[in-house]
């Protein structure tokens, strides 16, 4: 068969670097991240050199093909297929007998195997000495060394692409053949024997720290101040952002307003377009934009730094002994991000059962949408009357014992779950511990505020601005409609220790919790005109007080997910009865926690 460009799958454990090689390779940007099951789908990029055009296929990252996991099969059909002219498989030059393993069994499936022995320049630090030559003479195969952060070591790589010349497919063989695994076992070692010297090197450094960050106590500690840290940074930081941007993006405002009185619009359009629209684009912008833009570059450099394996480490037992699998550790760090993400990646979960568990309760922390409005309402009313770095730390605290109690509550609920309707037994799965690597600072930075901006603003032109015109319309149109229906939710409201406008909030935000505060105010205000900036000043005026801002960040962490995260519930189990648990079940842990703090307050 005639391929239109030369196919080549990419195969490796993970973490050996190969979505590195795939990003450097194809120019693509393909998140690269230390955990297992990044990529259970096949990510395609194409690159090309003088010699040929090529088409990359990167296949998840597998310690073997044995199919034993979805990744496994998604690796393993693949390369059965046939549908490619060759296989590179990426190793890892620090513990080269682990992954020559799976180069072998590759090998049983094709002849058409290329070794890229990947992180080089780590192997070289630990005195680790790889003799590539012995190992392409002993596997008749072509071999390279490279350190995919840096592009231009994958020269040799392109280099034998280039030269490479497929061999035609042997008949496959049937199940059962092949090498047995103590087979592949001893021939990777005796072959890491003749060539790989180790040098003298320990990783004393990287064991003590491993003490610490996974121990029982120290792990956990750790794990929440490193939280409070980021945090607080993310506050003081996005505190002086958001008040700047919050005044250009007004002031805006109001010079648009002139430009529309000017050109002599009805009030009407005016208000529906700077009242209703731009005031809320605004707003969600100023308050949104700044915590998540600083939010997130600091996770992903935790990632980057290897520290969030430690994390799924650390988790990983109370999750199985809430009968759930280890790996919901890494899809609650997903939801971090976006519960819909969140929810996608519990794909990386086998057993039917346990991905459930992790589908459902997903919600149960706090996303993109919702970490600004707990960071707003703490700052706002948590702290009291501190100023300064003092209210960044107070607010800091506050927000993280509330993604504390985000993270107890999904236990408590995958528990829950599983000792009823959800019961069954728990599976385990091999967590590896990546070696902490110096993190690629610039290209962090660069790539997750550039991420975050785009996605915020794509959410506040999609969801925000035609949600403000909603509201605004509603406001002004409808005139009593939005009265009426706040009165009708005030006296559940008023059990939770909220207002029916705040209840209404929330019902409204359902298309996106980033838009649940500027409706809130909008609906305060009457007229449904926003107030300034930011500026949580209506909700004083209208009797909040700490109490009030408690219960509405607890129902802000628990209450139904946005509209996107159901569908995608509803795309990934396919039934609306597990949707409707989904909403259920946080809405019911937030009113009765709401009902709790109204009543002891
Ligand atoms: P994958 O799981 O195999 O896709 O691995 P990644 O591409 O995500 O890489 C894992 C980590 O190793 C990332 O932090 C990379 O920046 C880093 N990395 C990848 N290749 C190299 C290399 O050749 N040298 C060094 N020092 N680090 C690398």
């Amino acid at each position: 068969m005639q391929r239109e460009a030369f196919t080549v799958a990419l195969a490796g454990n993970p973490n050996v670097g190969k979505s590195t090689v795939f990003n450097a390779l194809t120019g693509m940007r393909q998140h690269t991240g230390n955990w297992p099951g990044k990529t259970v789908e096949t990510a395609r990029g194409r690159f090309s050199t003088d010699a040929r055009e090529y088409l990359l296929v990167d296949l998840p990252g597998t310690y073997s093909l044995s199919a034993h996991s979805e990744e496994e099969r998604v690796a393993r059909d693949f390369l059965l297929s046939g549908d490619y002219d060759a296989a590179v498989v990426v190793c890892d030059a620090t513990c080269l007998q682990r992954s020559l393993q799976l180069a072998l069994q590759v090998l049983e499936l094709t002849p058409n195997v290329i070794l890229c022995v990947n992180l080089m320049d780590e192997a070289r630090q630990r005195e680790i000495a790889v003799d590539i030559t012995t190992i392409s003479k002993e596997l008749g195969i072509p071999v390279v060394g490279a350190a995919a952060q840096k592009k231009r070591t994958l020269r040799d790589l392109k280099a034998a692409l280039d030269a490479f010349q497929p061999r035609k497919m042997p008949q496959l063989p049937p199940p059962g053949t092949g090498l047995a695994v103590r087979l592949r076992t001893e021939k990777a070692a005796a072959l890491c024997a003749r060539a790989v010297r180790a040098g003298k090197h320990t990783d004393a450094r990287d064991r003590a720290l491993d003490r610490v960050l996974t121990g029982r106590v120290t792990g956990w500690a750790v794990m929440v101040l490193l939280l409070a840290l980021v945090l607080w940074l993310t506050i003081s930081g996005a505190n002086i952002v958001s008040d700047a941007l919050g005044g250009i993006l007004f002031r805006l405002g109001g010079r648009l307003s002139e430009g529309l009185n000017a050109l002599g619009a009805p009030e009407w359009l005016r208000g529906a377009l700077v009242d209703g629209m731009y005031r809320v684009l605004a707003w969600v912008v100023s308050v949104m934009l700044p915590p998540m833009a600083i939010f997130f570059p600091l996770f992903t450099l935790l990632e980057d730094l290897g520290y969030l394996p430690r994390v799924a480490y650390a988790l990983d037992k109370p999750f199985q002994s809430c009968g759930a699998c280890g790996k919901q550790a890494l899809t609650m760090c997903m939801g971090f991000g976006c519960n819909a993400a969140g929810v996608t990646g519990c794909r990386i979960i086998d057993s039917e059962r346990e991905r459930l568990l992790a589908v459902l309760t997903n919600a149960f922390v706090p996303c993109n949408g919702r970490f600004p409005v707990l960071i707003a309402l703490a700052t706002g009313f948590l702290a009291g009357n501190a100023k300064g770095w003092r209210a960044s730390l107070l607010a800091s605290i506050a927000v993280t014992l509330l993604v504390v109690l985000g993270v107890w509550m999904t236990l408590a609920v995958t528990r829950l779950l599983s000792e009823t309707i959800l019961r069954g037994h728990t599976s385990s799965f091999t967590l590896e511990l990546p070696p902490y690597r110096r993190p690629q600072v610039g290209r962090v930075l660069v790539r997750s505020v550039l991420d975050r901006t785009l996605f915020v603003l794509g959410r506040a032109v999609a969801v925000a601005a035609p949600a403000g015109l909603v509201i605004w319309v509603l406001a002004n149109i409808t005139g009593g409609m939005l009265p009426w229906l706040a009165g009708l939710l005030q006296p559940a409201a008023r059990a939770m220790g909220l207002d029916g406008e705040t209840l209404l909030a929330f019902a409204l935000g359902i298309p996106a919790n980033e838009i649940v505060l500027p409706i809130l105010l909008m609906l305060y205000s009457g007229g449904g005109v926003l107030p300034d900036a930011g500026s949580l000043a209506p909700l004083a005026a209208h009797g909040w007080t700490a109490a009030t801002a408690l219960c509405a960040a607890v129902f802000t962490l628990f209450h139904w997910p946005c509209s996107t995260t159901l569908l995608t519930i509803k795309k990934e189990t396919g039934k609306w009865r597990w949707v409707l648990l989904a909403a259920a079940l946080p809405t019911a842990a937030g009113m009765v926690l709401c009902m709790i703090i109204a009543a002891v307050t």
